[in-house]
């Protein structure tokens, strides 16, 4: 089955307004001729209103870096889907190790902000991925598992076409260290797996599943080529024009 890559930048607390307008708009002049990869940035939620209106009429999509899992009420500081699909975004990313690590998410919370973000009509990049320690453990699968779970725990079978898996090993993620082509398509044949379990084969066949952790240029086609790889979860490489377009460009050769 061929599945079209999706390659999304997550800029995470990164770019003033003005330097996030002046990305976009770099981007969209690289990536016009960019049709065979799916291409999203996720900028701050401050931003993402007036990125979205600079991006209207391109092929580049904004993505919510997080959401909330209840639409209105006392929730202060929240951002709801809703609210994210009005600002103009089209995905969220939810069950990042960030989120998970600073700010207390856990698989049930992602599971209720996958099923809100879908309620609400966006696509979810969902991310999973073992510590340094729970993989010399040797609970990469257990964890990573786990996590597929919960974070997939309330949504039906048929919503799967819109939800996107990220395979993000912690140890990856900002430090320079990416995990070897076969390390990253172990993990993604395992999810592969356990989806065509609980889902069936077709479905696991159609859903992608992105890498992150430490994507740049240099590496970003080894690892592309892999069967089970289909795009990427960019942080650091995705803040300049020339890196990120680099990334798309690798992701559209690996489907030819
Ligand atoms: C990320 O934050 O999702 C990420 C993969 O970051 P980096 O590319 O900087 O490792």
């Amino acid at each position: 089955m061929s599945r079209t890559p999706i390659v999304v930048g997550n800029w995470k607390l990164n770019l003033t307004l003005n330097e996030g307008l002046s990305l976009v708009t770099e981007l969209s002049n690289q990536l016009a001729a960019v049709r065979s990869v799916d291409v999203g940035v996720a900028p701050v939620a401050v931003s993402l209103n007036a990125i979205a209106k600079k991006l209207e009429g391109t092929c580049i999509l904004v993505a919510g870096q997080d959401c909330f899992y209840e639409d209105r009420g006392a929730w202060t500081g929240a951002v709801a889907p809703s609210l994210l699909r009005d600002a103009g975004a089209r995905m969220c990313i939810v069950g990042h190790s960030e989120r998970r690590q600073h700010f207390g998410d856990t698989n049930e919370s992602v599971g209720k902000k996958a099923a809100a973000a879908l309620e609400a009509q966006l696509s979810v990049i969902l991310c999973v991925g073992e510590t340094e320690a729970q993989r010399d453990a040797d609970e990469t699968f257990e964890v990573v598992g786990a996590q597929l779970d919960g974070g997939l725990a309330a949504l039906a079978s048929d919503q799967l076409d819109r939800v996107v898996i990220a395979y993000e090993p912690v140890w990856a993620i900002g430090t320079g260290r990416t995990a070897t082509p076969e390390q990253a398509q172990e993990v993604h044949a395992y999810i592969r797996g356990r989806l065509a379990e609980q889902h069936g084969a077709d479905r696991a066949e159609a859903i992608r599943i992105q890498y992150g952790g430490s994507v740049k240029p240099a590496n970003a086609a080894e690892l592309l080529s892999q069967p089970d790889i289909d795009g990427a979860l960019v942080g650091g490489a995705s803040l300049k024009a020339e890196s990120f377009s680099a990334i798309v460009a690798a992701a559209a050769e690996s489907v030819g």
